[in-house]
């Protein structure tokens, strides 16, 4: 075991608080989806309605669905990592199920593979992370 049970408590602290934040950004931007779609109510004939202004609407709507994609999948990666550590499995590689090293959960928390498999992954589907 790489990590002493006081680490990955603190760890988890910061993946609980980061995803307090996530949470909440996630909403900010629902409510930001939202609005954006609704300015159109404004006009419901459409007299107003300039061409330019419903390009700059879907490129907004499109922009912000980019950010939640990239929240839902952060959100996604450590509900992963709290749930690995509740079953003691916290801080192994899920793909080859050697310990990842210390430094690398420190940066990113939320981890799920080894610095060598990452670099596998990564060189196959240009991964994420
Ligand atoms: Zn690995």
């Amino acid at each position: 075991m790489v990590l002493t049970q006081d680490q990955i408590e603190a760890i988890r602290a910061r993946l609980a608080h980061d995803l307090e934040e996530t949470k909440r950004e996630l909403a900010r931007i629902d409510e930001q989806v939202r609005s954006v779609g609704e300015s159109d109510d404004d006009s419901p004939h459409g007299v107003d309605n300039h061409p330019g202004d419903e390009a700059d609407v879907l490129f907004e709507q499109e922009r912000l669905l980019s950010v939640r994609e990239r929240l839902a999948d952060r959100q996604a990666l450590i509900l992963l990592a709290l749930e690995k550590m509740d079953r003691g499995k916290y801080g192994y590689c899920e793909e080859c199920g050697r310990p990842i090293a210390p430094e690398r959960l420190e940066a990113l928390p939320f981890a799920r593979y080894c610095i060598e498999c990452q670099s596998k992954i990564d060189q196959q589907q240009g991964g994420r992370w």
